[in-house]
């Protein structure tokens, strides 16, 4: 693609450019017509021998925040490089480049800052939002993640230090669904943090002041969404780690204008309810049959039940009747009607007429859900009297400690699978490793976006999807909980292996472009042959010919 290309640096601007840099690996040709012959070792290596050296250099490095920082490192000066690398070692790297490892390098973003990565649109930039993406080096983008920072894993507010996340997730897109890396752009919104201890830090590199709440925060929104449709009419924006405050009425506020969505909404939502049906398919039983209570009533709650009511919905129940199988419990205690004055608006569909309980263990005793969902962002809250309570119920508790990262986890796999005698089928947030218990193996799944987002990313942009729909997520879903063998289920695991994840999301992405086309939501002609459309879509990490 990029051959006679006369625009092409050259020189030492060519080994500092990281998009099309090649290391030791440019042929003599690109050498001589590229003006870097003498600047590198003369003997030119193949992409094969680079990445045994790279994986080396890894393997060799002692802390997973080092991990992070050198993979971080490899991507600022080959991405080409790193992308071959994160696509071989998915399963080993995914907690390095995201949860939990992500969350740490997060609350670190200043101190291991190096090189920058990503737009950055702060308050003070208001007016000059459009001029800020002028500035990006690449103008043909098609999947933006932006954060606010408020809300990070379960870290709570890291302002622009949260920037990592979309800088994350958008190389999964790259790894999981082989998305041109040049396609896709990382944005944090500087909108101030109410954290002191960062607004504190001499070394805090965001705006030192109190988080913005007014109009000046919707305008700043509104500028940089409308900048990005008028720029990139087809774009996809993928609203992530935003504060329950602003999170809910974004999206709705704009899931109607474009291809938008709220990845810790409806992306959490699928994979979640993919990991019930998979769930169900260990237990023989039906999905109205479950009783679930959620620990937690903030996006994430509010994301899986109406993932969750939709496929009852499926099931020829009415609304109402979904509704009836939740119940959601917040640091006050079960959701109730009586709480209807003080209750956010997000919680109110889900409040409960009936009598109050003020702890989990009270709603388990009373409910004996046969599933429960951890989704509040504090850690240890399913005790072991919560869960042996469950487990007295039901033959096959469902628990899912879904809160991140690692140390926000409501239990470990550990815990479940010992206070239940091993009978619980468990799945997290951010991985743990196999458990083995009276001299069984038991191996969690982890319910993670990845899964999710990649796939319905890359059936929008084969498709080139004017919005996207809850319906969309529900058929990845379905399509997810679909993939995961029998002989995994067999050993409690309810998602695929994470390195099936590129077929995974090719799998998933065919199903979200048929949907597209189903609800005439598509600005790209029908192929004839999807997944041949798709497969001639995707980007491969491999060096290119230069000359
Ligand atoms: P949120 O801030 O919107 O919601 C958190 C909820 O927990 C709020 O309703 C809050 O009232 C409640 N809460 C806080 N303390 C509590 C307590 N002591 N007892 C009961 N409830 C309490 O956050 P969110 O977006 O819903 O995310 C919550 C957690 O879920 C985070 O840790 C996040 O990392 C995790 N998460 C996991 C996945 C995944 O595994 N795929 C996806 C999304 C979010």
């Amino acid at each position: 693609m990029d051959s006679n290309n006369k625009n092409l640096p050259r020189g030492v601007e060519l080994l500092n450019n990281p998009r099309l840099n090649k290391g030791t690996a440019f042929t003599p040709a690109e050498r001589d017509a590229l003006g870097i012959r003498g600047l590198i070792p003369p003997r030119a290596i193949h992409i094969e021998e680079q990445h045994d050296l790279v994986y080396g250099h890894y393997s060799y490095k002692r802390t997973d925040l080092d991990k992070y920082i050198y993979l971080m490192g490899l991507q600022d000066r080959n991405e080409t490089l790193f992308y071959y690398l994160l696509t071989r070692h998915l399963d080993e790297m995914m907690p390095i480049v995201y949860t939990p490892t992500v969350g740490l390098a997060c609350q670190k973003y200043s101190r291991i800052f190096r090189r920058p990565r990503g737009l950055i649109v702060s308050l003070d930039d208001r007016g000059r939002v459009d001029e800020l993406l002028s500035n990006w080096p690449y103008q043909d983008i098609r999947i933006i993640v932006v954060t606010d920072g408020e809300r990070i894993l379960g870290l709570g507010d890291l302002g622009l230090n949260g920037l990592g996340i979309p800088v994350g997730k958008l190389s999964l897109y790259v790894a999981a669904a082989g998305i041109d890396p040049r396609l896709t752009l990382p944005v944090c919104l500087d909108v101030g943090t109410n954290n002191e201890e960062l607004r504190n830090d001499p070394l805090y590199l965001g705006l030192g002041r109190s988080r913005e709440r007014g109009a000046a925060y919707d305008a700043l929104v509104d500028e940089f969404v409308s900048a990005v449709q008028k720029r990139w009419p087809r774009c996809l924006i993928q609203f992530e780690d935003f504060g329950n405050t602003n999170a809910f009425r974004l999206l709705a506020q704009y899931r109607d204008t474009g291809p938008v969505f709220n990845d810790d909404m409806q992306g959490t939502g699928a994979v979640a309810f993919a990991g019930l049906l998979g769930a169900l398919r260990i237990t023989g039983l039906s999905l109205t049959d479950q009783r679930i209570v959620f620990l937690g009533a903030g996006e994430a709650a509010v994301g899986i039940s109406e993932a969750i009511i939709n496929g009852l919905r499926d099931e020829g129940l009415s609304d109402a009747e979904a509704r009836q199988r939740f119940w959601l419990v917040d640091s006050k205690g079960l959701v109730t009607r009586d709480r209807l004055d003080s209750l956010a608006e997000h919680k109110r569909p889900f409040a409960r007429d009936e009598a109050p309980a003020a702890t989990l263990l009270e709603v388990v005793e009373r409910v004996q859900p046969t599933a429960l969902l951890g989704v509040s962002g504090q850690p240890g809250l399913f005790t072991q009297a919560v869960i042996e309570m469950m487990a007295a119920h039901v033959e096959r508790p469902i628990i899912f400690a879904l809160s991140n990262p690692t140390s926000r986890a409501e239990c470990t796999a550990e815990q479940a699978y010992t206070w239940t005698d091993g009978r619980a089928i468990f799945a997290s947030g951010s991985p743990f490793d196999p458990v083995t218990l009276n001299g069984r193996e038991y191996r969690p799944g982890q319910g993670n976006n990845a899964y999710i987002f990649p796939g319905v990313g890359l059936g929008a942009l084969v498709s080139g999807a004017k919005r996207i729909t809850d319906t969309m997520f529900h058929v990845a879903a379905k399509e997810l909980a679909d993939t995961v063998p029998d002989s995994l289920l067999k050993v409690g695991t309810i998602f695929p292996p994470m390195d099936d994840i590129h077929k995974v999301s090719m799998q998933l992405a065919a199903a979200v472009a048929r949907e597209v086309y189903r609800l005439d939501l598509h600005s790209r002609p029908l192929p004839d042959d999807m997944e041949a459309e798709i497969e001639a879509f995707i980007w491969q990490a491999e060096y290119r010919s230069l000359v």
